[in-house]
C-alpha cells in the first residue's frame, strides 16, 4: 500500500483524556478514534492491526480443531432467565426492548446462546467433542471504562465453547485450548504468563488466565521464580506461618493515639514495625450480619478469599454509621478486644499466629498494645487465609518464595462443567442410552485488548514498536524526494513492486513531506523495519535499512534489498 492511498491521521500530542501510554499512542497513531465512553472506531490503520491479531487467533483455533460460527449479538432474555443470569449478570448487561416490548440484551458473552445451539443440534455422544468459536463484538457496560480499548464497553472477543461427553474429555479439550492460547501469544511476540485463576461459583481447579506482563496491568500476579507456580493474587494462597505463636511477653496497656487512625500512623508514633500491628475491617456478610476481619497491619484484604469463607458469601464493607452503631466508636480505633458481643471474628492466618500485638481499643483516640490471644481475648472463631500474598511469602508449592508482577488479562480458559447444560437441560444420549448434560468449557481472548496490551509492552519515546506479527505493515519504504526526483520515484516504484511480488507487507511512503516527518510517522505507527531510498544512496547503489526496535541502521546494495527484506522478515 501507498501512504497516498492510506488514511493516516497521526497527532503530535495525545488528547488529554488518555492516561496510559498505549491509549495515548493508539490515539496519536490514529489507530482508533473515540466515539463515546468506552466506544471506539477502529480506523483503517488500526483495523489492519486488529485483523492481524484475529488471523493468528483464527489460525490457532482452527488448528486446535475448533470450528468458527457467528452468533447474534442481540440475545433474547428468555435464554438468560433459564440460567438465572438475566438478574445475576447485573448492570454490566445492556438490556434492550424490541418494537413488541420484548426483552433482549446486547450479548456480554455467549454461554446461553451456544448452549441453546448444543441442545438443539448435538444429540449423541457420537457427535462429541465439539468446539465452536466466533470472533465477535461484545458489549459490557463497565463501571469504569478506561485505558482506551483495554477496558472498553464495546470490544472484540474471540469466544470458544467446548462440548464433551465426559469430564476427561473436557480436560482434553481444555488442554488443547490452553496450548492454542500459548501459541497465539507466543506467535504475537508477547511476553505473557498463564496463571491459575479464581473459578468463582463453579469451583474446582479448571481455570487459567493469560496475562501480558506490563507494569500498567490492572491485575497483580504471584509467581515463583524457582518453580512453575503462578496464580492471580486473587487466588494465590498465603500459607500459615510455620513458627508457633510466641508466648506473651508484655502486659496489655492503653496507648494514647490522639490523631493516629491507621496502623502506619500508630506504628510510627510507637516506633515499632508495622508488622506488630493488627487492623480490623468490619464487613456485612451475605446474611446481613456484621463480621470482624483481622489482618496484620501491613497486609491487605483479599476480597475473593473472604467471600469464599464458609458463611460469608457476597459481603460488603460496613458503613461508618453501621460501625458507630455496633462499636460505639468511630472507625480508626477499632479492635477485637471488647468488640460487640456475638460478632463473628475471622482472623487471618498470620494474625492468629501473632502475640503482643497492637490494635484499636474500641474507644476514641486510643489503641492497645501487648495484646495476646487466649489471654486478653478469646481465640478467634475462624482462622482463614483472607489476605493478599506479598513479595517474599513462601510459594504454596513449597519450592521457594513468591515474586509479584503486574499483568493485563488477554485470555481466559475455564472449565464450566455442567453449570449451563444442566440449567438449560442441554443433554445428549450417551453410549449407555442415558441422557447426560454436556461437560462444557469456555475460552475467551480479548482480541481488541491485545492491541493495547501489546503496545503497553512495546513502545519507546518515538512511538509504538509493534512486534512484527501484529504490525500494520511489516516494512516501511520511505522515498525521500519522490515528488522532485525521477530517479527516486522510478527506483521506489520498482522496489515497491518487487517487494510486493515477493510477498512483503510493505507501505510505500510516497507523500510530499519532509523526510523528518515521514520518519516520525513510520516510527510512531510502529512499523518494525524501514528502508529509505533517496538520491544520495541511489548514486552509491544502496538503500538504507533501519530496525525500529534497536534503531540500528545499515546500507544494503539495491540489488540485494528484496532478499535482505525477506531474510529479516522471516526472523
Ligand atoms: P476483566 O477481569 O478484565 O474484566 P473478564 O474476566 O470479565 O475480564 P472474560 O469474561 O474472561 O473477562 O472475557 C474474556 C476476555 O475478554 C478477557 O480475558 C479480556 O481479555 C477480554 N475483555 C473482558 N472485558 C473487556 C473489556 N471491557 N474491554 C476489552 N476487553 C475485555
Ligand atoms: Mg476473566
Amino acid at each position: 500500500m501507498r501512504t497516498s492511498q492510506l488514511y493516516l491521521s497521526t497527532l503530535k500530542e495525545a488528547p488529554s483524556e488518555a492516561e496510559l501510554v498505549s491509549h495515548k499512542l493508539m490515539l496519536r497513531a490514529g489507530l482508533i478514534k473515540r466515539l463515546g465512553s468506552g466506544l471506539y472506531t477502529w480506523m483503517p490503520l488500526g483495523m489492519r492491526v486488529l485483523r492481524k491479531v484475529e488471523a493468528v487467533v483464527r489460525d490457532e483455533m482452527n488448528r486446535a480443531g475448533a470450528q468458527e460460527l457467528l452468533m447474534p449479538t442481540i440475545q433474547p432474555a428468555e435464554l438468560w432467565q433459564e440460567t438465572g443470569r438475566w438478574e445475576l449478570f447485573g448492570p454490566q448487561m445492556l438490556k434492550i426492548k424490541d418494537r413488541h416490548q420484548r426483552d433482549f440484551c446486547f450479548g456480554p458473552t455467549h454461554e446461553e446462546v451456544v448452549t441453546d445451539i448444543a441442545r438443539l443440534e448435538l444429540r449423541s455422544y457420537k457427535q462429541l467433542p465439539v468446539n465452536f468459536y466466533q470472533v465477535q463484538v461484545k458489549f459490557r457496560d463497565e463501571i469504569r471504562p478506561r485505558f482506551g480499548v483495554m477496558r472498553a464497553r464495546e470490544f472484540v472477543m474471540k469466544d470458544a465453547y467446548s462440548f464433551d461427553a465426559t469430564f476427561e474429555g473436557l480436560q482434553a479439550s481444555y488442554d488443547k485450548m490452553y496450548r492454542a492460547y500459548s501459541n497465539v501469544f507466543a506467535r504475537l511476540g508477547l511476553k505473557f504468563r498463564a496463571v491459575a485463576a479464581d473459578t468463582g461459583a463453579i469451583g474446582g481447579s479448571g481455570s487459567h488466565e493469560f496475562h501480558v506482563l506490563a507494569d500498567a496491568g490492572e491485575d497483580l500476579l504471584a509467581y515463583c521464580p524457582d518453580s512453575d507456580y503462578a496464580a492471580n493474587v486473587e487466588l494465590a494462597e498465603a500459607l500459615a506461618p510455620t513458627a508457633p505463636r510466641a508466648q506473651p511477653a508484655e502486659a496489655m496497656r492503653d496507648v494514647e493515639t490522639p490523631r493516629q487512625t491507621t496502623c502506619e500512623q500508630v506504628a510510627e508514633l510507637m516506633g515499632i514495625p508495622l508488622q506488630r500491628t493488627v487492623k480490623l475491617i468490619a464487613v456485612i456478610d451475605a446474611g446481613g450480619k456484621l463480621v470482624i476481619v483481622l489482618l496484620r497491619g501491613d497486609h491487605s484484604l483479599n476480597e475473593v478469599k473472604l467471600s469464599k469463607v464458609a458463611g460469608i458469601g457476597e459481603f460488603r464493607f460496613a458503613s461508618e454509621e453501621e460501625i458507630r452503631a455496633a462499636f460505639n466508636c468511630p472507625p480508626g480505633f477499632l479492635g477485637p478486644v471488647g468488640a460487640p458481643d456475638g460478632t463473628r471474628v475471622i482472623a487471618d492466618r498470620t494474625v492468629a499466629a501473632m502475640s503482643d500485638f497492637v490494635c484499636g481499643a474500641n474507644k476514641p483516640k486510643y489503641h492497645i498494645a501487648g495484646v495476646n490471644w487466649g489471654r486478653d481475648l478469646a481465640e478467634p472463631e475462624t482462622v482463614a487465609d483472607v489476605r493478599n500474598v506479598v513479595e517474599g511469602d513462601p510459594s504454596p508449592d513449597g519450592k521457594g518464595t513468591l515474586s509479584l508482577c503486574r499483568g493485563i488479562e488477554v485470555g481466559h480458559v475455564f472449565q464450566l462443567r455442567t453449570k449451563y447444560s444442566e440449567a438449560m437441560s442441554a443433554t445428549f444420549t450417551d453410549v449407555d442410552g442415558a441422557q447426560k448434560p454436556f461437560e462444557m468449557g469456555c475460552y475467551g481472548i480479548g482480541v481488541s485488548r491485545i492491541v493495547g496490551a501489546a503496545i503497553e509492552q512495546n513502545f519507546d519515546e518515538r512511538g509504538i514498536v509493534f512486534p512484527q506479527a501484529l504490525a500494520p505493515f511489516a516494512l516501511a519504504l520511505v522515498a525521500v524526494g519522490y515528488h522532485r526526483s525521477d530517479a527516486v520515484r522510478e527506483a521506489a516504484d520498482k522496489l515497491y513492486a518487487e517487494l510486493g511480488a515477493a510477498g512483503v507487507d510493505v507501505l510505500l511512503d510516497d507523500r510530499n513531506e519532509r523526510p523528518g516527518s515521514m520518519f516520525a510517522d513510520m516510527e510512531l505507527i510502529g512499523i518494525p523495519h524501514r528502508l529509505t531510498i533517496g538520491d544520495k544512496g541511489l548514486a552509491e547503489g544502496v538503500v538504507e535499512y533501519a530496525v525500529r526496535a534497536s534503531g540500528a541502521v545499515s546500507k544494503v546494495p539495491l540489488a540485494d534489498v528484496v532478499r535482505h527484506c525477506q531474510d529479516v522478515l522471516a526472523g
